[in-house]
């Protein structure tokens, strides 16, 4: 028996023991047996477990070493799993194929950066199922004019169409987060839902615009969109991003072509 493993607050984790939510979020990947399944922080194999029977191949990326040793003697024999003591946010998930469904109960720390990481993934992703804080579940299901709707809520969205699944209490983990939980399902859009032009723009354009949430479009965007660009998109220089849709930003984005780089940002 290994000792007993001491949970790593810098690494978020949070072990997940309650068997109906693991098993909730393996029937919302909605897995076939011949699926190929990336899991993020599989920690000490909780879902694991139940991943790897129901599927073709399991790569898992964990970055603790003593978990990683643990996985590989716990589900030592089992051919179609891979271990990668990795830092998922420097993760490569093209190298793995195509076609990927990622699951993970991810680490509540580093949750926003690794979800921008893994929109870069998009076109080699099937869907993707995650436990994360609630909070964050709801702003990336937020809708304009909801004081929650941000820059994630405009990007999720742009890359994925955004599905709340379930709320999950903080004792169904152990340690026990002071937050509750929530999974989400992330269905990558295989045509964007809006013509953004330049992507980099887009991305530049939005980050600035949520960057002093306060202001109001006109003062957020000055020196970088006129507010007769502005008002060309029907928008009125006036509102704040927090109102205003998907499609208002691609056409402001589409408008400015390639002027705005991400330093600016
Ligand atoms: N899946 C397990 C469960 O549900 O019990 C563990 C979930 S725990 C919330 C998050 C896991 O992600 C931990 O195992 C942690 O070590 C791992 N982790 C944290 N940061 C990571 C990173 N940057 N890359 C890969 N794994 C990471």
């Amino acid at each position: 028996m290994p000792a007993p493993h001491k949970a790593r607050k810098r690494f978020g984790q949070n072990f997940l023991h309650d068997t109906r939510a693991l098993h909730r979020i393996v029937a919302a990947l909605d897995l076939s047996p011949e699926d190929h399944v990336v899991e993020i922080g599989p920690g000490k194999g909780a879902l694991t477990r139940f991943l790897l029977p129901a599927c073709r191949r399991l790569d898992v990326v964990e970055i603790d070493r003593d978990l990683v040793a643990r996985l590989q003697d716990r589900f030592a024999g089992h051919d179609h799993l891979h271990i990668h003591a990795a830092d998922a946010l420097q993760f490569d998930f093209a190298a793995l194929g195509s076609g990927l469904k990622i699951v993970g109960n991810l680490p509540y720390n580093i949750s926003t950066p690794l979800l921008f990481h893994l929109f870069r993934f998009k076109d080699v992703t099937e869907t993707m199922v995650f436990m994360l804080q609630k909070e964050v579940v709801e702003r990336l299901a937020a809708a304009p004019g909801d004081k929650r709707y941000g820059r994630l809520s405009v990007m999720a969205q742009y890359h994925c169409q955004v599905e709340k699944r379930f709320t999950v209490k903080p004792e169904a983990f152990r340690p026990r987060p002071k937050v509750m939980s929530a999974v989400v399902r992330l269905h990558p859009h295989r045509t964007p839902p809006v013509d953004v032009g330049d992507y980099r723009t887009f991305e530049a354009l939005v980050a600035r615009a949520f960057g002093q949430r306060r202001k109001t479009l006109r003062n957020a965007l000055r020196g970088v969109v006129a507010q007769e660009t502005i008002r060309a998109c029907a928008i009125d220089p006036g509102a704040r991003a927090e109102t205003l849709p998907l499609d208002a930003f691609a056409c402001l984005s589409r408008a400015l072509g390639d002027s705005v780089q991400p330093a600016t940002a």
